[in-house]
């Protein structure tokens, strides 16, 4: 297909949220798409293939072992199937039925969140029992001592912007109280840059989604202890058959984790943070914003542009900010997790200068259009926006945020 966008009817995006699955997760880099390319024509043995991924992640995290699944969510459900099963064939034929097997999960409450799906619900569909530990906002290490028990197959810990970001349990601790009850640890660190730090923190197993910064095609890394790794492969005899990845996503790993090395990160930061500056340049002094820089939650080495919106000052809210760049063509997707707290973020990653300068450009042209002060309703959950907009497809809506009833068009 020459050009797929406009030959199916499909608007362009310029991407200012980040890394996200619902807009097609990476723009996947040129040495990515020549290696699966390259292989599609063939066949392959796939234990021989998953073995050479097995060495490429071995090298690229420290891990004994790695192997490719289709995306962190399968991950989640597969390194959870694997520490319940081990090896042993029958019982992974024998999923989701945990008869016999330990079955309990232990997880923290602050880290149950919504990724796009729940984090419990990808433990449950391995069969197992989610056992939360500790309040949203508070977890401590006696809490999940006096959770463990004789039942407790592991524990997953969430690394991510998603999760509650204080009162919890660091990770260190965390692996140091479940290696003391004998119950390993599984880190979803989906989108996270740093590929060694948790392993050598203590996780038994670690996930990384290969779509998200690593720039590959659509699959899960899982990178650790070689018995738990090869019983995450084994499921492919089981439940991991309805989560396979094909040979182009196995040897997408491959060149995505090559390519990783020889990036000049440093020099991607300087032209991210160029970017950023761009941004506050041309927004900083529109009526009705006010912006500034803030800083990755976990740690990744990117700064996005914190645009808060003054309802008072402004005549719209950050929610009717966003919808409007979301329904224009191109499509302009901001980070929108916060509308309610009245904010946007623009991440810089997935943007060229021309990019930044049209979202810079669009959202001036949005705040001069305004109706003018006056307060707007209170701002919906964007669950219900997305739940509402979804159930109309396949009419497909306009942007992210066409759920949004009429008479939410005008603040006042
Ligand atoms: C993106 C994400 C996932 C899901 O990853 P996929 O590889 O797209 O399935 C899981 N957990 C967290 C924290 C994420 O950010």
């Amino acid at each position: 297909m020459a050009e797929p966008l406009s030959s199916l009817g499909l608007r362009k995006v310029i991407n200012a949220s980040g890394t996200m699955t619902a807009l097609g997760a990476s723009a996947v880099s040129p040495e990515v798409i020549a290696a699966a390319a390259s292989i599609l024509p063939h066949f392959v043995v796939m234990t021989e293939l998953q073995a050479a991924a097995s060495q490429s992640i071995a090298d690229a995290t420290g891990a004994e072992a790695g192997c490719v699944t289709a995306c962190v969510a399968a991950g989640i459900t597969l390194g959870v199937a694997a520490c319940m099963t081990g090896i042993e064939m029958a019982r992974i034929e024998q999923l989701p039925d945990t008869r016999g097997m330990k079955n309990e999960v232990l997880l923290q409450k602050g880290h149950n969140v919504n990724f796009g799906a729940s984090v419990s619900q990808m433990i449950a569909l391995s069969g197992a029992q989610v056992l939360e530990v500790g309040t949203a906002t508070s977890c401590g290490a006696y809490q999940l001592r006096g959770a463990m028990g004789p039942q407790t197959a592991a524990a997953v810990y969430v690394v991510s912007h998603h999760t509650v970001q204080s009162g919890l349990i660091d990770l260190n601790t965390f692996c140091a109280v479940c290696h003391d009850g004998g119950v390993p640890v599984i880190v979803d660190a989906a989108s996270e840059y740093d590929l060694r730090g948790f392993l050598s923190q203590g996780a038994d197993l670690v996930l990384y989604s290969a779509h998200k910064f690593l720039g590959g095609l659509t699959a899960g890394v899982i990178a650790g202890r070689r018995d738990l790794v090869r019983a995450c492969y084994l499921q492919e005899r089981g439940i991991g058959r309805a989560m396979k990845v094909g040979k182009e996503g196995v040897i997408g790993v491959i060149a995505a984790l090559t390519r990783w090395h020889t990036l000049d990160h440093a020099a991607i930061q300087r032209e991210e943070t160029r970017r950023v500056d761009l941004a506050v340049g041309r927004l900083r002094g529109l009526p009705g914003l006010r912006v500034t820089l803030e800083p990755d939650p976990t740690g990744n080495p990117i700064n996005r542009v914190k645009v808060n919106v003054v309802p008072e000052q402004a005549g719209v809210t950050a929610f009717q900010l966003a919808r409007r760049l979301g329904e224009g063509d191109p499509a302009i997707v901001v980070r929108d997790h916060h509308v309610d707290r009245d904010y946007i973020l623009l991440d810089p990653c997935n943007l060229s200068d021309e990019e930044m300068e049209q979202v810079c450009a669009r959202i001036a042209d949005v705040m001069r259009t305004a109706p003018g002060p006056g307060r707007s309703s209170t701002p919906p959950s964007m669950a219900d926006v997305w739940a509402e907009g979804i159930m109309r497809w396949p009419d497909t809506p306009r942007g992210r945020h066409a759920g949004t009833k009429k008479g939410d068009e005008r603040p006042g």
